[in-house]
């Protein structure tokens, strides 16, 4: 061996080991990824039987292995809810002047019933390609990386400008039940002060042969609000039918409903969202996109949209009957009928402007409509502003070469609801891809690509990085 090429074996050799040592680390950082996912799927969080405390205890015993101090993280119970508690913790910035950005998360979960899953929903289970659980993908996949992010960044000695803060909540599966991020609003607000949010909503999006679509951030969401529709009746007997009869009064109601379409609105989100998605769809969809973004009354066009349950409900506010129920028995004129109308509310109108509105479409003076409950302010919208697309659209183009990221107004909601209002716009973000059939959340064997997880970690975990040195 000449001196030249035994120094380029040496250094090959201590390349080597440099990288097989990385890749060691690399292995066993993942190893520990999939452990703390594995233990959130696998407590079970339901409002039934689950505990959310629990599951913020064991997230705390992992910051804590981590090595960050009892001062750095509180797990918090609100009274009287033994189990829906959660957790909040912090990696502090050098910068005192700089404000925090924060990871949420809701660990909560929908029902699962052993007995109608193929599979246990309370044990992570990796099949063809898939982790299956309750939780897997809404949202525990998120919530671990978050607490996996914390483990690394202090690991690494990352000494972020801001701070970077964590919240994992409960009850936002739970309609009616305490609200984890409501309560650390309204009583934990200085705790979580951060000058942004960021959490679940919507993620990237998969065709049906797995391949990468559009990566979507969730700038937007609607807010949902019942109203119940009663009609009460001094009834009779059924032998001696009369025309004012409560049954048909309500039925005739909810059929307007069914037929009355609010009309399109379009603001930044949703303008953004078919502007990018009028070139990634293209044809006849596309050209529908482009031409209601126009003219947003182009009913042609309009209709094209409607055709798509997703986009449908992008467009404006609407309103579908969710519940019935009337009579007292069955040989006698009801003296009472109602039914429960949700509406998806779009951003900017108010809860009393639907009730007007549902009130000249049924036109109905027997028909009462009342809000039977208040749940949370009205959605207002986080402003997409360049400070929060960029870094995102930088992580992705590295990661996914060539990948379209879109702003997206969600018809549904999400804990959003209850820190935008509070001063902390918070965003919808996850880079996790997921299948066109939205991995069956909410659902039975509700599933998530493994790689889908591991990028999503990896995206996250840049990001935040990003985010935590402007
Ligand atoms: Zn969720």
């Amino acid at each position: 061996m000449t001196r030249i090429t035994k120094i380029a074996a040496l250094t090959f050799a201590l390349f080597l080991s440099a990288s097989t040592i990385q890749s060691q680390q690399d292995d066993k950082s993942l190893q520990r990824f999939r452990d703390i996912y594995k233990e959130l799927v696998e407590t079970n969080t339901t409002l039934s039987a689950g505990d959310c405390t629990l599951a913020a205890q064991r997230m705390a015993a992992r910051l804590k292995t981590a090595g960050y101090p009892d001062s750095d993280m509180r797990v918090f119970v609100p009274d009287g809810h033994p189990k829906e508690g959660g957790l909040i913790a912090v990696l502090h910035g050098s910068d005192p002047n700089a404000k925090a950005i924060l990871m949420l998360a809701h660990i909560d979960v929908v029902e699962a019933k052993r007995e109608d899953w193929t599979r246990d929903p309370f044990t992570l289970i990796e099949e063809d390609g898939y982790f299956y659980g309750r939780g897997t993908s809404d949202m525990k996949a998120q919530a671990a990386i978050w607490v996996d992010n914390l483990i690394r960044y202090r690991e690494e000695g990352f000494k972020p400008k801001r701070s970077i803060k964590l919240a994992l909540t409960c009850g936002e599966e739970t309609n009616g039940a305490l609200n984890g991020a409501g309560w650390l609003a309204a009583n934990a607000r200085k705790e979580i002060d951060a000058e942004f949010g960021l959490t679940e909503g919507v993620d990237g999006d998969l065709d049906a042969q797995g391949n990468k679509i559009a990566l979507e951030i969730l700038a937007e969401q609607k807010t949902s609000q019942n109203y119940q529709f009663q009609v009460t009746n001094a009834g009779g007997h059924s032998s001696r039918p009369v025309p004012d009869n409560a049954i048909y009064h309500l039925v005739r109601a909810v059929d307007k409903i069914s037929h009355y379409e609010f009309p399109v609105q379009l603001d930044e989100a949703n303008r953004a969202y078919f502007t990018g998605m009028a070139k990634i769809v293209g044809g006849e969809n596309g050209a529908a996109m482009t031409a209601v973004l126009k003219n947003p009354v182009d009913k042609a066009s309009v209709a094209i949209l409607d055709k798509d349950p997703d986009w449908h409900a992008m467009l404006r506010t609407t309103c579908v009957a969710t519940m019935l129920s009337a009579g007292h028995a069955t040989n006698a004129l009801p003296q009472r009928a109602m039914a429960n109308i949700n509406c998806r509310i779009f951003p900017g109108v108010t809860r009393d402007a639907i009730q007007a509105q549902l009130m000249k479409i049924i036109d109905d003076p027997a028909v009462r409509i009342t809000i039977p409950e208040v749940r949370g302010p009205l959605a207002n919208p986080s402003p997409l502003t360049q400070q929060i697309l960029q870094p995102i659209e930088e992580v992705a183009h590295e990661m996914w070469p060539g990948i379209s990221v879109v702003p997206t107004l969600e018809p549904g909601a999400t804990d959003a609801q209850f820190l935008n209002p509070a001063g902390i716009p918070t965003y919808g973000i996850t880079g996790i891809f997921t299948d066109p059939d939205g991995g069956h959340i909410h659902g039975l064997n509700e599933r998530v690509r493994i790689k889908s997880v591991y990028e999503g970690r990896t995206f996250l975990y840049r990001l935040v990085k990003l985010y935590s040195d402007q």
